[in-house]
C-alpha cells in the first residue's frame, strides 16, 4: 500500500468500506473512555476523524499516517459543519512518522497569536487552513495569469535582477560588486528598462510574474519585494493595452471566483481628483466630493469668500457626532494640510447647526443642503482652500468616514485615464513626472510642453481595485527626439541623461517600434480576491512592517571576511 491512499479532507460517505491511509498532523485528540480517543488528522485538504484504540502518546502536531477502514458516524454523531462530518476512520493503526514540539500557537483559523510570532514559525502558521487557501488561491491565480497572457500571444521573457538602477521613483536595493569593487548592482524596481529593450529586440508582446524590489516604507499594501504582472506590447497604443490587461484581469477574477467580471468602467484622472481627491477612488461607497463654490458665489464669509475652492462631503446619518469626534476631525483635516474643517449638523425642518452658521445667509446655507442632498441627522463637512488640496483632505477624510475594509463587498475594478504628465513643480523649479520619464505626453498636449507643462496629460493609466492602486502603466515614448525634450524639461542633462539611460537612448537609435505597456500588483490583487486586508496574509515568507524576517532573522551582520572581499568598510552604528 502506498503512504497515502487520500487526502484527509476528501473522504465522504461514498467512500465507506474503503481501506485507506491519510498522512499528516495530529488537530486534536479526545479521549473516549481509557483506550479509545478520536485523532483529528490534518492536511492541507481539512480533517478526518480517526478512532484509535489503545494507547499511543499522541500529542499536536506529530506527523501520523493512519490505516484503517472509512465508516460512517453513529447515528447523532455526525457534524455538518466539517465536510468529513459524516465519516470517520475505523479500526486504524497508527504510525508516527514525526514528533513535534508543542506548537507555539495553536493552528486553527482563529489564532490571536502575534504576527511577529506567527512569521517566526511561518512553517507552522502556513499549515492553517486559511493560509493553504491563500497559497493555493495565489498559485491559481498566477497560473490564470499565464494561461490568458499566453492565449493573446503574450510570451514570457524573464529580466535580470542584479541591474543599473531603474528609474520608478523609489529608492533602489543595492548590491555590492566582488569583481569591480566600489560598484554595485541596484536589484529591479520594475523590469521596466528591459522590457523596452524587449520591445526594441521584437519581443513584440512580452510578459513576466516579476519581482520588484524597493525600498520604501512598509504598510498593509507594500513589501519590500513584491510580484508584479509586468507586460509591454509593440506596435500598440493605451486601447491595447487597456484591452489585454481588462482580459486577463476578467480571466483571473472569473477562474477565482466563477463569475466573469463586468467590463471595467473607465474614468479620467481629473475626475478621481474631483470627485474622490485621488487618483486612486474607492468607488464602492458614495460621499462625493461636492464643489459648492457656486452657492457660495456672492458669500460674505471670507473663509469661503477667498478659498481657490469649497468642496464639502456629506456624512449620511453622522449629524450626532460628538463635540470630540468633531474636534478630531478638524484635527485631522489640519494635520493633512487643510487651514481647517468647516462642519454643519442637520437639523428637522432642515436649519442648519454650525459654528460658522451665523456668518452665512439663510438661502447659502440652504444651498449647501441643497447641493449635497443632505437629510436632516447628516453631518456636512467642507474645506476651503486651494482645489487640489481641498480635494486631497476632503478625499481623505471620506475614506475614514465611509471606507468599508478593502478586501469587503463587490470588487470595483476602475481604470483611472488621462493622468497628467507632472504632478507638480519640484524646488528646483522643474516639473516632477507622474509615472517614469519614458511617458508618452497626450498627443494633443504636446505643444504645452515647454509653456504649460502642468496643464498635459500623459499617456498613462493605473488600474485601481477597492480603491488600492493595483498597477500603472503608459504608452512609451520611443522616439529620441522626444525623450530628450522631456529629459532637457526635467532638468537631466544630455550627459547625466547618457549615464543614466544611455542603453535605453541608445537602443532607441536603432529601430524603436512605437510600444506601451503595464504592470499590476499581484499581492494586492491576490490579497482582495482572499478577502484579506493585508498582503502579508497572501505571501508564504513576508518580512514584517519594519523589513525584518522573523524566521531567518534577515538583515544580519556579515563577517568582516566578507566585507573585506567586498572592498566595503562599516561606519559606525549612528547613536
Ligand atoms: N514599470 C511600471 C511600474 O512598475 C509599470 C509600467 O509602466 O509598465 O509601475
Amino acid at each position: 500500500m502506498p503512504l497515502r491512499t487520500d487526502y484527509c479532507g476528501a473522504l465522504r460517505a461514498e467512500d465507506v468500506g474503503r481501506e485507506v491511509s491519510v498522512c499528516g498532523w495530529v488537530a486534536s485528540r479526545r479521549e473516549h473512555g481509557e483506550h479509545l480517543a478520536f485523532v483529528d488528522v490534518r492536511d492541507h485538504t481539512g480533517i478526518i476523524q480517526c478512532v484509535v484504540d489503545g494507547a499511543h502518546d499522541l500529542r499536536s502536531e506529530y506527523v501520523v499516517r493512519v490505516t484503517g477502514t472509512l465508516r460512517r458516524r453513529p447515528g447523532g454523531t455526525e457534524n455538518p459543519q466539517l465536510p468529513t462530518g459524516q465519516v470517520e476512520l475505523g479500526d486504524c493503526t497508527v504510525e508516527i512518522l514525526n514528533t513535534a514540539e508543542p506548537p507555539p500557537f495553536p493552528v486553527t483559523d482563529r489564532t490571536e497569536a502575534d504576527e511577529t510570532v506567527r512569521l517566526r514559525h511561518r512553517y507552522v502558521d502556513l499549515r492553517r487552513d486559511r493560509m493553504q487557501r491563500n497559497l493555493r488561491l495565489r498559485a491559481k491565480v498566477n497560473s490564470a495569469l499565464r494561461g490568458a497572457m499566453e492565449a493573446q500571444g503574450f510570451v514570457e521573457i524573464e529580466t535580470p535582477m542584479l541591474i543599473a538602477s531603474t528609474p520608478e521613483g523609489a529608492r533602489d536595493f543595492v548590491v555590492p560588486a566582488r569583481l569591480a569593487p566600489g560598484n554595485f548592482y541596484a536589484l529591479p524596481q520594475s523590469p521596466q528598462l528591459f522590457k523596452q529593450l524587449l520591445m526594441v529586440g521584437g519581443a513584440d508582446r512580452y510578459f513576466q510574474i516579476a519581482r520588484c524590489l524597493r525600498d520604501e516604507d512598509l504598510r498593509a499594501d507594500r513589501q519590500f519585494e513584491f510580484m508584479q504582472l509586468d507586460a509591454e506590447m509593440a506596435f500598440a497604443e493605451q486601447e491595447d493595452v487597456l484591452a489585454a490587461i481588462s482580459a486577463a484581469i476578467a480571466d483571473v477574477a472569473e477562474a477565482v471566483t466563477g463569475t466573469r467580471p463586468a467590463e471595467i468602467p473607465r474614468m479620467t484622472w481629473a475626475e478621481a481628483d474631483d470627485r474622490f481627491g485621488t487618483d486612486k477612488p474607492d468607488t464602492r461607497f458614495g460621499m462625493d466630493l461636492v464643489d459648492v463654490g457656486e452657492v457660495l458665489a456672492g458669500t460674505e464669509f471670507r473663509a469661503f469668500a477667498e478659498a481657490g475652492a469649497v468642496k464639502g462631503i456629506r456624512v449620511a446619518g453622522r449629524g450626532d457626532a460628538t463635540r470630540s469626534e468633531l474636534d478630531r476631525l478638524t484635527d485631522r483635516a489640519k494635520s493633512l494640510g487643510a487651514a481647517g474643517l468647516v462642519w454643519m449638523r442637520v437639523r428637522e425642518g432642515g436649519t442648519v447647526e454650525s459654528p460658522v452658521a451665523k456668518f452665512l445667509a439663510d438661502d447659502e446655507l440652504a444651498g449647501l443642503v441643497g447641493a449635497l442632498g443632505a437629510a436632516p441627522g447628516d453631518l456636512m463637512l467642507f474645506v476651503a482652500g486651494e482645489r487640489r488640496l481641498a480635494n486631497k483632505v476632503l478625499g481623505l477624510l471620506r475614506l475614514d468616514l465611509g471606507r468599508p475594509p478593502v478586501s469587503e463587498g463587490p470588487h470595483d475594478f476602475l481604470w483611472v485615464v488621462d493622468f497628467p504628465l507632472f504632478e507638480g513643480v519640484g524646488d528646483d523649479g522643474r516639473p516632477i513626472p507622474a509615472h517614469h520619464p519614458f511617458t508618452m505626453p497626450h498627443p494633443e498636449d504636446i505643444d504645452r510642453l515647454e509653456s504649460d507643462p502642468l496643464s498635459v496629460r500623459s499617456q498613462a493609466y493605473d488600474l485601481v481595485l477597492n480603491g488600492w492602486e493595483l498597477g500603472s502603466g503608459s504608452v512609451r515614448i520611443h522616439r529620441a527626439e522626444l525623450q530628450q525634450r522631456i529629459f532637457s524639461l526635467l532638468g537631466i542633462a544630455p550627459e547625466d541623461a547618457q549615464s543614466r539611460f544611455g542603453f535605453l537612448l541608445d537602443a532607441f537609435r536603432y529601430g524603436a517600434p512605437p510600444h506601451a505597456g503595464f504592470a499590476f500588483g499581484l499581492d494586492r490583487l491576490v490579497a482582495i480576491l482572499a478577502g484579506e486586508d493585508n498582503i502579508r496574509e497572501v505571501i508564504a515568507f513576508p518580512k514584517t512592517q519594519s523589513g525584518a524576517d522573523p524566521l531567518t532573522g534577515a538583515p544580519t551582520p556579515i563577517s568582516e571576511k566578507q566585507l573585506a572581499e567586498l572592498g566595503l568598510k562599516l561606519l559606525p552604528p549612528k547613536t
